[in-house]
């Protein structure tokens, strides 16, 4: 097929969007591949749909190869099966319900979970069926709290979900790493730059999880690695355990004042000058941080939470986020302060959170608060502190939280070194859902004793549509979007320039040779338009090899440009269609 631009919907604009912050945002508004409907919901124009296509193809085709079928839900759902697996509440805001005119509650799919555990519920009972891996190329909703930077983080999007339906643990894991490995060919094919992580699960529930990111500065995703191979989440990093400590030697717990510190810098100051240590410096990992939130769960109850981390590190959100799921996280108020009066801000201390819990609120520390350490923390009196005050003998917390900062040169768990940060997207989630949904819904089948067992299950994403932008992050330059060839909307773009007749019909005759030959080709036909505006064009939409007819055509030859390296060559009007076959077999 030959796109011509003459007749293209297309209007490719000079100006970035305002709303756009990211570049495959401004580009892909700006070459015309999708246009902003309502906040986080774009439309497809057809170079768009065509990339998305390509795209889709690639996923179904690596799926198909490992035996996977395709099969396609609805996305208007009942409330149901969301209901007996809890995520018509646990999912919170971030569904779309509705109401049907008989006042049925319907939601939008977030995913599929529940609908595809039902539907093998219905239709199968033996050993004999499984395994059984089921996908679908669907349109999702989620009322996203920040839909961002154009599709990479939209309220409907397309998603490649599929599950896998297995007897037992150990035949799982064949299915999971029948997926992790279709996923890497499909992340290779679509030309994308990624690390595979270790990831938690969130709401999906499960332990054995995974996730391929994106690597792009723009990511929302912080992840770490160590030079010995260790790759997380951020949101998945555990805290090497220290041993306990004897604290024989440490003195008892003093309270003293401390007036005028209201930071931890100013904290450690002032120990530094009215209580020096014999043995080295106060340092703000010596100080005992308490943190308050609450706990927003999902039947709508508030709990109120209280974090204490090491004073040289902040509580990390979207750690803190992870943990807590589905419950949210939410400031704690005024109201909250007032309805605890045991609290003294800024002085919260383990006195009133620790073992006697005069406050009434759960108390989780930092893993590195182990048995021995000694602290100096808030004494729970305004203007005081308390200086030697140790883990499991002056207070007992009720646990601990993996919600404190990671730093770049903290140690990587499993030893393998320091760990590095980094930013990404995140493009696919692969993980264990173990029974959850089959044990919520009822999904058993029959061993080879005859015996009910409760099925094991996986689910795996890719962010098909958010595809199209994390290419982009990774591909483009100044200039425009530089697509790989499999996911590009042509092979070819075929520019004709001047005015002279002639040119147009070389031009045309070479377009419709490569068709022939099975070229995809963007032909500018377009009459009227000045060469710059076409070459600009030409650079911006980003197929990945330009040819443009034009003055040379006097000399019998045409050039062939290589968006990606700038690259051009001079051929003959007779050689060019062999030489494009070969470039895009290349
Ligand atoms: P995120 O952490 O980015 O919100 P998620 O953990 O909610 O992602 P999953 O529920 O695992 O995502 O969904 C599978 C895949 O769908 C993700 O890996 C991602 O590529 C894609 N995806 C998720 N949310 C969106 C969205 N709002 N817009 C576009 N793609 C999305
Ligand atoms: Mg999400």
């Amino acid at each position: 097929m030959i796109l011509r631009m003459s007749t293209l919907f297309l209007r490719t604009l000079r100006e970035d969007p305002v709303d756009a912050e990211v570049p495959s945002h401004k580009l892909l508004v700006r070459a015309g591949y999708v246009r902003r409907a309502a906040p986080g919901i774009y439309s497809w124009l057809p170079l768009g749909y065509t990339v998305l296509r390509n795209i889709e193809n690639i996923v179904r085709e690596e799926m198909n190869a490992i035996g996977a079928q395709e099969v396609h839900f609805p996305a208007l759902l009942p409330r149901e099966p969301y209901e007996a697996s809890n995520r018509w509440e646990e999912y919170g805001d971030t569904i779309f319900r509705l109401k049907d005119r008989k006042g049925g509650d319907y939601l939008l799919g977030p995913t599929h979970e529940e609908m595809f555990t039902l539907l093998v519920k219905d239709l199968y009972s033996s050993y004999k069926d499984l395994p059984l891996s089921l996908y679908q190329i669907q349109t999702k909703y989620r009322d996203e709290a920040r839909p961002r930077a154009g599709i990479l983080r939209g309220r409907e999007f397309v998603m490649k979900d599929s599950y896998s339906f297995d007897v037992s643990d150990e035949a799982f894991m064949h299915s999971y790493l029948a997926h992790r490995g279709a996923y890497i060919k499909i992340f290779d094919r679509l030309g994308l730059d990624y690390v595979i992580v270790k990831a938690t699960s969130g709401a999906m529930g499960g332990s054995a999880s995974e996730e391929f990111l994106v690597t792009a500065e723009n990511g929302e995703d912080t992840y770490v690695r160590s030079p010995g191979g260790y790759a997380a989440n951020v949101e998945a990093v555990t805290t090497p355990v220290p041993p306990p400590l004897s604290y024989e030697d440490t003195p008892a717990a003093h309270a003293e004042d401390t007036p005028d510190t209201p930071t931890i810098q100013t904290l450690v100051d002032h120990l530094n000058e009215r209580f020096p240590r014999g043995d080295r410096p106060w340092q703000a990992s010596d100080t005992l941080k308490n943190v308050l939130v609450v706990l927003h769960h999902p039947d709508g109850s508030r709990e109120p939470l209280a974090i204490g981390v090491p004073g040289d590190r902040e509580v990390d959100e979207k750690r803190l986020q992870a943990q807590v799921e589905p419950a949210a996280v939410e400031p704690f108020t005024e109201d909250d302060f007032a309805a605890h009066p045991a609290l003294a801000r800024g002085y919260i201390g383990p006195g009133v959170l620790g073992e006697k819990n005069a406050s009434g609120i759960r108390y989780l520390v930092d893993p590195r608060v182990v048995e021995g350490t000694r602290w100096v923390t808030g004494a729970d009196t305004p203007g005081k502190h308390v200086i030697d005050l140790v883990a499991g003998r002056d207070f007992t917390p009720d646990g601990t939280i993996e919600a404190a900062e990671v730093r770049a040169g903290d140690p990587a768990p499993d030893g393998s070194g320091p760990l590095e940060t980094a930013r990404g997207i995140e493009m696919g989630h692969i993980f264990q859902l173990g029974r959850k949904y089959s044990d919520a819904l009822g999904l058993q089948v029959l061993d080879e004793n005859g015996k009910l067992v409760t099925v094991t299950m996986g689910s795996y994403g890719v962010g098909v549509s958010r595809a199209v932008a994390a290419i982009v992050e990774n591909s483009h330059d100044e200039l425009g979007i530089i697509w790989p060839r499999e996911v590009a909307p042509a092979d070819v773009h075929l520019v004709a320039t001047g005015k002279d007749d002639a040119v147009f019909e070389a031009a045309a005759g070479i377009a419709a040779e490569l068709d022939a030959a099975g070229v995809r080709v963007m032909f500018d036909d377009r009459r009227g338009v000045s060469p710059g505006v076409k070459f600009k064009d030409s650079e911006l939409i980003g197929v990945p090899t330009i040819v443009v007819v034009g003055r040379g055509l006097a000399d019998g030859v045409v050039e062939i440009k290589d968006r990606a390296t700038g690259e051009r060559e001079e051929v003959a009007v007779g050689a060019v269609v062999d030489r494009l076959r070969a470039i895009v077999a290349e």
